[in-house]
């Protein structure tokens, strides 16, 4: 049986190793994939993180570039402030008013002086120059230095139509200028001269303080006049200031990436507002690698958790997988291994079954001679009575003739009941378990002995008892009795005293807790049980092997038939010599 279950066992190992082998390449492709897959899910993630976040950063970036261009703007505005102020005070002292007064003849004190005062309050506020000019640009009194009025027309203009005005320009000596012009009124004439302040833009920007983001200033013309970075100003704005530039608008900033210089950053954030104060708008880039790299450390945190949440989920359904595999090749195994035991069961049942037969046929052997003198002993006892019917009916002794028959159908009963027993006992057939007559299972196995008992001169003591109903099967519980009858028989065959005691009754093994149990024990006189330890084991036999006596299995079978009604059979020497056997059954329900 493990020589049987092994081989399969082996085959499936080779099946399985079979697999095995073919397993990494498929694996291997399929895992290929997932982690395919799964990069491509993490760049996803990853890429959409960095988007989301640089967006988000974008809008902080904005902000804040928004309020520096603003402190910026201010700081241009106030630098200018002070010589625009001046310009409108100067406009109305009295010397200068004098002077304009007189500009067609002015004295030459008056001149000089009006110089001194431009040259004191030009050293006093750190403005480049001043002058006073008239209505037609004529100058009437300046700084030591002073460049011709050029590019301000339009501003003393407005100082004549009575407003300030204001300008920008590149002087003789390349240096930027800003100018401020203020009308000198003159009582019930209007503006007639004009005071101009002019401001060295360079000294503005050196008050400023260095910062991380470029601001510049650009004017009408595109050109750009102030800025805290020195290589922008005078530049073109726009393209010409910088060059390879490609600008983008993300969530409604200008973003633009260009190469502009050690100084510009290669990435920036662009924002822009007027300056209407100056004449100019404000432009600010703000440096975008401090937000980038934001951007990025947080889209590697979520990926590098989408990874690790991805490897996770791909190794748990890989074990999974795993697992599912080994659980449906155990399955299938379970399956085979109870289809095999199944088989098994069944040929053990079919095996059990030959056996019982067979030992039924081994007792009906060993029964032969016994029977065939049974079934005689009547047929001759009918010849003499019918031959003696005969004869007293020729004698006209019809009485007689009537008690013979009489005889003769008795005996033809008794015959007919031997053969109905044996036939019934030869057949092989599963009776079910059924309410059986314990007193009429040991009559009919009486019956079918009482050749063999009577033949070895063996005296039998036996008074059937009423109401013995066990549970159990008729003809296999006889099979138990022949044997048991049997062995008794054989083992008296030297003894001097043949006697076999059969009695029934109730079990005292029976009680509360075990069912009601009745309780069949049949005893001999003869040599006793030469090893009751083995007695039950299958082909033990201490007659003769290869008769029809000593095959060894009665008492096996037996033991198996008992313990199939739920009984129990055992067997032991007794002291006054010869063997007790002793069969406990279950007594049948109905009868409790
Ligand atoms: P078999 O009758 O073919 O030998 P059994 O299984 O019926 O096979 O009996 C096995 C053995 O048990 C017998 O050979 C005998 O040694 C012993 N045995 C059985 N019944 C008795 C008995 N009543 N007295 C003595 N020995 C017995």
């Amino acid at each position: 049986m493990s020589q049987d279950q092994n081989h399969p066992q082996s085959t499936k190992a080779q099946v399985t190793q079979a697999a095995q082998i073919g397993l990494p390449q498929s694996a291997l492709r399929r895992r290929l994939i997932e982690a395919l897959i799964l990069v491509f899910c993490v760049g996803v993630i990853g890429l959409g993180t960095y988007a989301l976040a640089f967006r988000a950063e974008l809008d902080q970036a904005a902000e804040r570039a928004g309020a520096d261009l603003a402190l910026s703007s201010d700081r241009l505005r106030a630098g200018l402030e002070r010589y625009r102020e001046l310009s409108v005070i100067l406009a109305d002292h009295p010397i200068i008013m004098d002077l304009v007064t007189a500009r067609a003849a002015p004295p030459a004190g008056l001149q000089a002086a009006t110089s001194q005062l431009l040259q004191a309050m030009a050293d006093q506020t750190g403005s480049h120059s001043m002058m006073v000019v008239t209505r037609s640009g004529q100058v009437l009194a300046a700084t030591d230095r002073f460049a011709a009025p050029k590019g301000v027309t339009p501003a003393i203009q407005r100082a004549m139509n009575g407003a300030l005005g204001s300008a920008h320009f590149v002087d003789d000596q390349g240096q930027r200028r800003f100018v401020y012009a203020a009308p000198v009124f003159l009582k019930g004439a209007g503006a007639q001269g004009a005071i101009l302040v002019h401001v060295d833009l360079e000294t503005i920007e050196w008050g400023w303080p260095v910062d991380p983001f470029a601001v510049y200033f650009t004017d009408a013309s595109d050109v750009i006049f102030v800025s805290n970075r020195t290589e922008l100003i005078l530049a073109g704005g726009g393209d010409k200031a910088f060059p390879a530039q490609s600008k983008q608008v993300i969530a409604g900033h200008d973003v633009w990436t260009m190469t502009a210089g050690p100084y510009i950053p290669p990435r920036v954030l662009h924002i822009e507002r007027p300056l209407p104060i100056v004449d100019m708008t404000a432009e600010l880039l703000f440096d975008l690698r401090p937000v980038m790299n934001l951007a990025a450390l947080q889209a590697g945190i979520v990926a590098a958790i989408a990874l690790a949440f991805g490897a996770f989920v791909v190794l748990a359904t890989e074990r999974r997988r795993t697992l599912f595999d080994a659980n449906t090749r155990l399955e299938a195994r379970v399956a085979e291994r109870t289809q095999d035991l199944e088989q098994l069961n069944r040929d053990l049942k079919r095996a059990q079954a030959d056996l019982v037969q067979a030992g039924k046929l081994s007792a009906l052997g060993e029964m032969s001679a016994g029977i065939s003198h049974e079934l005689n002993q009547p047929l001759m006892a009918i010849r003499s009575y019918s031959e003696n019917a005969q004869l007293f009916l020729e004698r006209q002794n019809p009485d007689k003739a009537a008690k013979n028959l009489d005889h003769i159908a008795d005996l033809a009963r008794r015959m007919g009941r031997i053969i109905k027993n044996l036939r019934a006992f030869a057949r092989q057939e599963n009776e079910a378990i059924s309410d059986v007559d314990l007193s009429a299972v040991v009559d009919a196995a009486l019956d079918m002995t009482m050749g063999k008992i009577s033949g070895a001169g063996v005296t039998l003591h036996w008074q059937p008892e009423p109401n013995m109903m066990v549970r159990g099967g008729e003809v296999r519980l006889q099979q138990v009795v022949i044997n048991l009858i049997s062995n008794a028989v054989d083992a008296m065959a030297q003894s001097p005293e043949k006697h076999i005691f059969i009695a029934l009754g109730a079990s005292p093994v029976s009680g509360p807790d075990t069912p009601d149990m009745l309780r069949l024990s049949l005893r001999d006189t003869g040599s006793g049980i030469a090893d009751p330890d083995k007695m039950f084991e299958p082909f033990y036999t201490t007659k003769d092997v290869g008769t029809a006596q000593g095959m060894g299995l009665g008492l096996s079978i037996s033991y198996g038939l008992i313990q199939s009604f739920s009984g129990s059979i055992r067997g032991r020497n007794i002291s006054q010599g010869g063997a007790e056997f002793i069969i406990d059954l279950p007594r049948a329900k109905t009868h409790t």
